[in-house]
């Protein structure tokens, strides 16, 4: 069920229970400020999830509300887990679900990056 991005931050989500390693995920990068783990139901070849370390529903919560060096040290990570992925070259999609009408499922800000084939096009018809 896609949820309401203006609830607060429930912190019995699945994202904040990875961070809290209290279950398991195929982790590929962690520092400060975020933590990128293998989607469990991959729609790509590539298709890892990057997180905030922050308590943040979705990216209106985090651009509102993150200092500035939570919002740098995201960024750059999404970067370097693409580049780290070796996903640069042929290129990938960075995806962010945001609310209903995204269909966002997890209310824990996370960055879908997509690669190894071509990626279709932008947004269903
Ligand atoms: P979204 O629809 O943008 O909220 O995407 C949520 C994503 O989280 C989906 O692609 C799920 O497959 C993925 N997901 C859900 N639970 C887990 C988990 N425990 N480990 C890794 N990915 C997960």
């Amino acid at each position: 069920m896609p949820i309401d991005p203006t609830l607060p931050y429930d912190d019995q989500n699945v994202f904040a229970k990875i961070l809290r390693g209290e279950i398991p995920a195929k982790k590929v990068y962690e520092d400060d400020y975020a933590v990128a783990f293998h989607d469990i139901a991959p729609q790509a070849p590539h298709h890892i999830l990057v997180i905030p370390t922050g308590a943040y529903v979705s990216w209106d919560d985090f651009s509102g509300n993150a200092s500035d060096a939570e919002i740098a040290g995201f960024v750059r990570a999404v970067g370097a887990v693409a580049r780290a992925a070796g996903v640069v070259e042929p290129g990938y999609r960075l995806l962010a679900n945001i609310g209903v009408d995204a269909g966002q499922e997890v209310p824990h800000l996370h960055v879908h990056i997509f690669a190894g084939r071509p990626l279709g096009p932008m947004l269903a018809r």
